[in-house]
């Protein structure tokens, strides 16, 4: 996934920016600690759809 196109990626939520998490290929919103599955190379972006994003694994970049 190119960052071209994750920067037009807005978490459903709050609008903020999502953070591409290549090893587990989701993207999450660190504002609402909500993760976003990538199924077939498209993000589900929606909040029904949405995971709470676990601090005890943090994300590197
Ligand atoms: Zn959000």
């Amino acid at each position: 996934m190119k960052e071209i196109l994750l920067s037009a990626l807005a978490c459903p939520k709050c609008h903020g920016q999502l953070q591409y998490d290549a090893n587990n290929q989701q993207l999450i919103c660190q504002a609402d600690n909500l993760v976003y599955a990538i199924k077939d190379n498209i993000p589900v972006l929606l909040e029904s759809e949405a995971k709470p994003f676990n601090q005890s694994q943090p994300v590197k970049d």
